[in-house]
Protein backbone atom coordinates (compact mmCIF):
# COMPACT_ATOMS: atom_id res chain seq x y z
CA UNK A 1 0.00 0.00 0.00
CA UNK A 2 1.10 3.71 -0.22
CA UNK A 3 2.62 5.32 2.17
CA UNK A 4 3.02 8.79 2.70
CA UNK A 5 6.72 9.15 2.23
CA UNK A 6 9.23 7.32 -0.71
CA UNK A 7 12.54 7.17 0.11
CA UNK A 8 14.77 8.92 -2.83
CA UNK A 9 18.14 10.15 -4.05
CA UNK A 10 17.75 14.03 -4.97
CA UNK A 11 19.20 17.33 -5.14
CA UNK A 12 18.02 20.27 -3.79
CA UNK A 13 19.49 22.77 -5.60
CA UNK A 14 21.31 22.74 -8.78
CA UNK A 15 25.13 21.98 -8.60
CA UNK A 16 24.79 20.11 -5.20
CA UNK A 17 25.33 16.47 -4.89
CA UNK A 18 22.58 13.97 -4.58
CA UNK A 19 21.60 13.27 -1.32
CA UNK A 20 19.13 10.97 0.76
CA UNK A 21 15.53 11.94 0.72
CA UNK A 22 12.24 11.40 2.26
CA UNK A 23 9.56 12.94 -0.31
CA UNK A 24 6.05 12.75 -0.09
CA UNK A 25 4.71 10.17 -2.40
CA UNK A 26 2.52 11.05 -5.38
CA UNK A 27 -1.04 10.93 -3.81
CA UNK A 28 -4.12 8.98 -4.73
CA UNK A 29 -3.52 6.38 -7.91
CA UNK A 30 -5.15 8.01 -11.28
CA UNK A 31 -7.35 5.29 -12.63
CA UNK A 32 -5.09 5.07 -15.88
CA UNK A 33 -2.26 4.85 -13.63
CA UNK A 34 0.76 2.45 -12.95
CA UNK A 35 2.98 2.36 -9.45
CA UNK A 36 5.83 1.02 -9.77
CA UNK A 37 8.65 -0.18 -7.64
CA UNK A 38 12.27 0.14 -9.24
CA UNK A 39 14.14 -2.43 -9.57
CA UNK A 40 16.92 -1.14 -11.95
CA UNK A 41 17.71 2.37 -13.19
CA UNK A 42 20.40 3.33 -15.28
CA UNK A 43 21.71 6.89 -15.96
CA UNK A 44 21.10 8.71 -19.19
CA UNK A 45 22.60 12.29 -20.20
CA UNK A 46 19.66 13.84 -19.60
CA UNK A 47 19.43 13.50 -15.93
CA UNK A 48 23.44 15.27 -15.79
CA UNK A 49 22.04 17.96 -17.46
CA UNK A 50 18.75 18.14 -15.83
CA UNK A 51 20.79 18.18 -12.55
CA UNK A 52 23.32 20.56 -13.71
CA UNK A 53 20.85 23.16 -14.76
CA UNK A 54 21.96 23.15 -18.44
CA UNK A 55 17.83 22.67 -19.60
CA UNK A 56 16.50 25.72 -17.41
CA UNK A 57 15.11 25.51 -13.47
CA UNK A 58 13.37 22.42 -12.88
CA UNK A 59 11.27 21.74 -9.49
CA UNK A 60 13.80 20.94 -6.13
CA UNK A 61 14.14 18.71 -5.07
CA UNK A 62 14.91 16.85 -8.14
CA UNK A 63 14.76 13.25 -8.13
CA UNK A 64 16.16 11.98 -11.73
CA UNK A 65 15.97 8.64 -13.49
CA UNK A 66 14.24 8.10 -16.85
CA UNK A 67 15.59 4.30 -18.03
CA UNK A 68 13.25 1.83 -15.54
CA UNK A 69 12.35 -1.10 -15.14
CA UNK A 70 10.05 -2.64 -12.03
CA UNK A 71 7.24 -4.18 -11.14
CA UNK A 72 3.72 -2.85 -10.71
CA UNK A 73 2.64 -2.91 -7.35
CA UNK A 74 -0.34 -0.67 -7.97
CA UNK A 75 -2.79 -0.61 -11.12
CA UNK A 76 -5.50 2.04 -11.32
CA UNK A 77 -8.87 0.52 -12.05
CA UNK A 78 -8.49 1.20 -16.20
CA UNK A 79 -4.82 0.62 -16.59
CA UNK A 80 -4.39 -2.44 -18.94
CA UNK A 81 -1.01 -3.47 -17.29
CA UNK A 82 -1.84 -5.82 -14.64
CA UNK A 83 -0.65 -5.57 -10.40
CA UNK A 84 2.94 -7.87 -10.68
CA UNK A 85 3.71 -7.14 -13.98
CA UNK A 86 7.34 -6.28 -14.83
CA UNK A 87 7.39 -3.19 -17.16
CA UNK A 88 9.63 -0.27 -18.79
CA UNK A 89 9.51 3.22 -18.34
CA UNK A 90 10.88 5.84 -19.98
CA UNK A 91 11.68 9.60 -20.56
CA UNK A 92 8.19 10.40 -21.22
CA UNK A 93 5.22 9.30 -18.33
CA UNK A 94 2.00 10.74 -20.44
CA UNK A 95 0.49 12.95 -22.88
CA UNK A 96 -2.96 14.75 -23.17
CA UNK A 97 -4.08 12.02 -25.62
CA UNK A 98 -6.47 14.20 -27.53
CA UNK A 99 -4.18 16.61 -29.86
CA UNK A 100 -2.83 15.65 -33.37
CA UNK A 101 0.28 14.19 -32.26
CA UNK A 102 -1.59 12.04 -29.57
CA UNK A 103 -4.78 11.17 -32.18
CA UNK A 104 -2.21 9.80 -35.07
CA UNK A 105 0.19 7.70 -32.59
CA UNK A 106 3.19 10.58 -31.94
CA UNK A 107 2.33 11.10 -28.16
CA UNK A 108 6.28 11.88 -28.17
CA UNK A 109 5.27 14.99 -29.83
CA UNK A 110 2.32 15.94 -27.82
CA UNK A 111 1.50 19.54 -27.93
CA UNK A 112 -1.40 19.45 -24.92
CA UNK A 113 0.82 18.51 -22.31
CA UNK A 114 3.82 15.64 -22.55
CA UNK A 115 4.39 14.75 -18.93
CA UNK A 116 8.30 13.83 -18.29
CA UNK A 117 8.77 11.22 -16.10
CA UNK A 118 11.54 12.23 -13.72
CA UNK A 119 10.30 15.82 -12.57
CA UNK A 120 8.03 18.81 -13.83
CA UNK A 121 8.90 22.23 -14.38
CA UNK A 122 9.66 24.59 -11.46
CA UNK A 123 6.44 26.47 -12.85
CA UNK A 124 3.43 26.83 -12.74
CA UNK A 125 3.95 27.19 -8.95
CA UNK A 126 3.64 25.39 -6.78
CA UNK A 127 5.68 22.52 -8.71
CA UNK A 128 3.91 19.32 -9.30
CA UNK A 129 5.75 16.25 -7.70
CA UNK A 130 6.96 13.28 -10.23
CA UNK A 131 10.00 11.31 -9.09
CA UNK A 132 12.25 9.22 -11.39
CA UNK A 133 13.48 6.49 -10.55
CA UNK A 134 16.11 7.30 -7.97
CA UNK A 135 13.06 7.08 -5.90
CA UNK A 136 12.17 3.66 -4.41
CA UNK A 137 8.56 4.02 -6.51
CA UNK A 138 7.67 5.87 -9.40
CA UNK A 139 3.91 6.67 -10.54
CA UNK A 140 2.91 6.71 -14.69
CA UNK A 141 0.34 6.82 -17.30
CA UNK A 142 -0.13 3.10 -17.83
CA UNK A 143 -0.10 3.85 -21.78
CA UNK A 144 3.30 5.03 -21.24
CA UNK A 145 4.50 1.51 -19.32
CA UNK A 146 5.91 -1.52 -21.38
CA UNK A 147 5.93 -4.79 -20.26
CA UNK A 148 8.82 -6.34 -21.45
CA UNK A 149 9.12 -9.53 -24.16
CA UNK A 150 10.25 -12.65 -23.53
CA UNK A 151 14.14 -13.18 -24.15
CA UNK A 152 15.35 -9.24 -22.50
CA UNK A 153 17.21 -9.53 -19.32
CA UNK A 154 15.47 -7.14 -17.03
CA UNK A 155 18.25 -5.47 -15.43
CA UNK A 156 20.70 -4.70 -18.82
CA UNK A 157 17.08 -3.38 -20.62
CA UNK A 158 16.97 -0.35 -18.68
CA UNK A 159 18.91 1.68 -20.94
CA UNK A 160 16.88 0.49 -24.13
CA UNK A 161 13.92 2.55 -22.72
CA UNK A 162 15.47 6.12 -23.75
CA UNK A 163 18.88 5.20 -25.49
CA UNK A 164 17.05 2.60 -27.33
CA UNK A 165 14.17 4.20 -28.50
CA UNK A 166 16.21 6.92 -28.95
CA UNK A 167 18.33 5.53 -31.55
CA UNK A 168 15.66 2.74 -33.17
CA UNK A 169 12.95 5.73 -33.72
CA UNK A 170 14.90 8.14 -36.24
CA UNK A 171 16.86 4.87 -37.56
CA UNK A 172 13.51 3.09 -38.40
CA UNK A 173 11.78 6.23 -39.62
CA UNK A 174 14.57 7.43 -41.80
CA UNK A 175 14.37 3.42 -43.36
CA UNK A 176 17.61 2.37 -42.25
CA UNK A 177 17.54 -1.34 -43.96
CA UNK A 178 20.22 -3.70 -46.18
CA UNK A 179 21.95 -1.51 -48.91
CA UNK A 180 22.02 1.58 -46.69
CA UNK A 181 24.62 2.89 -45.60
CA UNK A 182 24.82 4.48 -42.02
CA UNK A 183 27.36 6.58 -40.07
CA UNK A 184 27.26 6.67 -36.20
CA UNK A 185 29.33 9.28 -34.65
CA UNK A 186 30.21 8.70 -31.10
CA UNK A 187 30.28 4.89 -29.57
CA UNK A 188 29.08 5.86 -25.65
CA UNK A 189 25.36 4.97 -24.07
CA UNK A 190 23.75 5.74 -27.20
CA UNK A 191 26.14 5.15 -30.48
CA UNK A 192 26.88 1.63 -29.38
CA UNK A 193 23.04 1.05 -29.62
CA UNK A 194 22.50 2.39 -32.76
CA UNK A 195 25.64 0.49 -34.35
CA UNK A 196 24.11 -2.41 -32.60
CA UNK A 197 20.12 -1.59 -34.49
CA UNK A 198 21.60 -0.49 -37.62
CA UNK A 199 23.53 -4.04 -38.53
CA UNK A 200 20.62 -5.43 -37.13
CA UNK A 201 18.05 -3.73 -39.49
CA UNK A 202 20.72 -5.13 -42.38
CA UNK A 203 22.43 -1.63 -43.09
CA UNK A 204 26.26 -1.37 -43.37
CA UNK A 205 27.79 0.98 -40.39
CA UNK A 206 30.38 3.17 -40.06
CA UNK A 207 31.38 4.27 -36.49
CA UNK A 208 33.01 7.56 -35.91
CA UNK A 209 34.73 8.35 -32.62
CA UNK A 210 37.96 9.71 -31.56
CA UNK A 211 38.68 7.02 -29.12
CA UNK A 212 40.34 4.08 -30.61
CA UNK A 213 38.86 1.42 -28.15
CA UNK A 214 35.81 2.49 -28.55
CA UNK A 215 35.88 1.77 -32.10
CA UNK A 216 37.10 -1.50 -31.44
CA UNK A 217 34.24 -2.09 -29.38
CA UNK A 218 31.59 -1.11 -32.63
CA UNK A 219 33.47 -3.45 -34.74
CA UNK A 220 32.62 -6.15 -32.59
CA UNK A 221 29.00 -4.86 -32.75
CA UNK A 222 28.48 -4.85 -35.86
CA UNK A 223 30.41 -1.77 -37.58
CA UNK A 224 32.27 -2.64 -40.84
CA UNK A 225 34.22 0.34 -40.86
CA UNK A 226 36.01 2.92 -38.27
CA UNK A 227 36.92 6.13 -38.69
CA UNK A 228 38.70 8.76 -36.36
CA UNK A 229 36.09 11.29 -35.90
CA UNK A 230 39.29 13.88 -35.44
CA UNK A 231 41.12 12.81 -38.54
CA UNK A 232 40.01 13.75 -42.20
CA UNK A 233 36.41 12.64 -42.78
CA UNK A 234 35.49 10.80 -45.58
CA UNK A 235 33.33 12.32 -47.84
CA UNK A 236 29.55 10.99 -49.33
CA UNK A 237 30.38 7.73 -47.73
CA UNK A 238 26.85 7.37 -45.91
CA UNK A 239 23.34 7.94 -46.67
CA UNK A 240 22.32 8.59 -43.09
CA UNK A 241 24.48 10.00 -40.19
CA UNK A 242 23.05 10.14 -36.70
CA UNK A 243 24.86 12.24 -34.50
CA UNK A 244 25.29 10.92 -30.85
CA UNK A 245 27.35 13.33 -29.12
CA UNK A 246 26.77 16.56 -27.48
CA UNK A 247 30.00 17.77 -28.68
CA UNK A 248 30.02 21.23 -30.86
CA UNK A 249 31.04 20.21 -34.36
CA UNK A 250 31.86 21.45 -37.90
CA UNK A 251 28.60 20.73 -39.34
CA UNK A 252 29.23 21.86 -42.64
CA UNK A 253 32.46 18.97 -42.40
CA UNK A 254 30.35 16.52 -41.18
CA UNK A 255 27.62 16.99 -43.72
CA UNK A 256 30.42 16.22 -46.68
CA UNK A 257 30.38 12.62 -44.84
CA UNK A 258 26.94 12.03 -46.86
CA UNK A 259 26.56 11.13 -50.08
CA UNK A 260 24.02 12.83 -52.57
CA UNK A 261 20.54 13.89 -50.91
CA UNK A 262 21.65 11.94 -47.65
CA UNK A 263 20.21 13.02 -44.10
CA UNK A 264 22.05 14.11 -40.88
CA UNK A 265 20.24 13.04 -37.76
CA UNK A 266 20.64 14.97 -34.28
CA UNK A 267 19.83 12.74 -31.64
CA UNK A 268 22.40 13.90 -28.88
CA UNK A 269 21.87 17.46 -27.85
CA UNK A 270 23.85 19.66 -28.96
CA UNK A 271 25.21 22.49 -26.72
CA UNK A 272 25.32 25.72 -29.09
CA UNK A 273 22.82 26.61 -32.26
CA UNK A 274 23.57 24.65 -35.18
CA UNK A 275 25.64 27.01 -38.36
CA UNK A 276 26.27 25.43 -41.16
CA UNK A 277 26.47 26.18 -45.15
CA UNK A 278 23.71 26.27 -47.03
CA UNK A 279 25.29 24.83 -50.16
CA UNK A 280 25.19 20.72 -49.23
CA UNK A 281 21.28 21.51 -48.79
CA UNK A 282 20.88 23.07 -52.16
CA UNK A 283 23.50 21.67 -54.50
CA UNK A 284 23.72 18.05 -52.65
CA UNK A 285 19.75 17.91 -51.63
CA UNK A 286 20.97 17.03 -48.08
CA UNK A 287 19.09 17.15 -45.56
CA UNK A 288 19.88 17.86 -41.52
CA UNK A 289 16.94 17.13 -38.45
CA UNK A 290 16.28 15.85 -35.77
CA UNK A 291 14.81 13.09 -33.32
CA UNK A 292 13.56 12.79 -29.80
CA UNK A 293 12.86 9.83 -28.15
CA UNK A 294 9.25 7.85 -30.10
CA UNK A 295 6.19 6.94 -29.94
CA UNK A 296 4.45 4.75 -27.78
CA UNK A 297 4.41 2.08 -31.09
CA UNK A 298 7.93 2.55 -31.91
CA UNK A 299 9.18 1.99 -27.76
CA UNK A 300 6.52 -1.46 -28.35
CA UNK A 301 8.83 -2.44 -31.77
CA UNK A 302 12.15 -1.71 -30.27
CA UNK A 303 11.34 -4.08 -27.25
CA UNK A 304 10.28 -6.85 -29.65
CA UNK A 305 13.68 -6.10 -32.17
CA UNK A 306 15.74 -6.44 -29.19
CA UNK A 307 14.41 -9.42 -27.79
CA UNK A 308 14.32 -11.43 -31.15
CA UNK A 309 17.87 -10.06 -31.83
CA UNK A 310 19.49 -10.35 -28.57
CA UNK A 311 20.19 -6.72 -28.49
CA UNK A 312 20.81 -6.32 -24.53
CA UNK A 313 23.07 -2.72 -24.17
CA UNK A 314 26.62 -2.73 -22.65
CA UNK A 315 26.33 -2.03 -18.88
CA UNK A 316 28.61 -1.72 -15.55
CA UNK A 317 26.30 -2.46 -12.87
CA UNK A 318 26.27 -0.58 -9.35
CA UNK A 319 24.16 0.27 -6.58
CA UNK A 320 20.90 2.15 -5.83
CA UNK A 321 21.34 2.06 -1.91
CA UNK A 322 23.96 4.99 -1.35
CA UNK A 323 24.31 8.36 -2.03
CA UNK A 324 28.02 7.87 -2.62
CA UNK A 325 27.19 5.21 -5.13
CA UNK A 326 24.72 7.33 -6.66
CA UNK A 327 26.74 10.80 -7.05
CA UNK A 328 29.58 8.30 -8.27
CA UNK A 329 27.53 6.90 -11.56
CA UNK A 330 26.41 10.35 -12.00
CA UNK A 331 29.63 11.59 -11.95
CA UNK A 332 31.29 9.28 -14.43
CA UNK A 333 27.95 10.05 -17.27
CA UNK A 334 29.00 13.31 -16.57
CA UNK A 335 32.67 12.77 -17.17
CA UNK A 336 32.34 10.30 -20.08
CA UNK A 337 33.75 7.69 -18.02
CA UNK A 338 31.09 5.29 -18.38
CA UNK A 339 31.05 1.79 -20.52
CA UNK A 340 28.52 2.06 -21.61
CA UNK A 341 25.63 2.71 -19.28
CA UNK A 342 25.59 2.72 -15.88
CA UNK A 343 22.94 0.54 -14.74
CA UNK A 344 21.95 0.99 -10.80
CA UNK A 345 20.08 -1.94 -9.12
CA UNK A 346 18.04 -1.40 -5.61
CA UNK A 347 18.65 -3.98 -3.08
CA UNK A 348 15.00 -5.82 -2.94
CA UNK A 349 13.21 -4.90 0.03
ZN1 LIG B 1 17.32 9.65 -21.44
ZN1 LIG C 1 -1.28 15.19 -26.89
Amino acid sequence: MSSATLRAFGQTATGRPLEALEVPDAGPLGDEQLEIAVDHCSVCHSDVHLLDGDWGDVARPLVPGHEIVGRVVRAGARAKISEGAVVGLGWQAGACGGCGACRSEREHLCTGGKVRTCTAAASPSPPTTRWGGFAERVRADARFCFELPEGLDRATAAPLLCAGLTVFSPLERLGARAGMRVGVVGVGGLGHLAVRFAAALGASVIAFDPDTSKRQLALGLGASELTDACGPLPRGVVDLLLVTTHAPLDWTAWMSVLDLEGTLCLVGVPGAPLTLSADPLLDEQKHITGSVIGSTQTMRRMLAFAAAHRIAPIVERASLASAASVNDAIARVREGRARMRIVLDRAPG
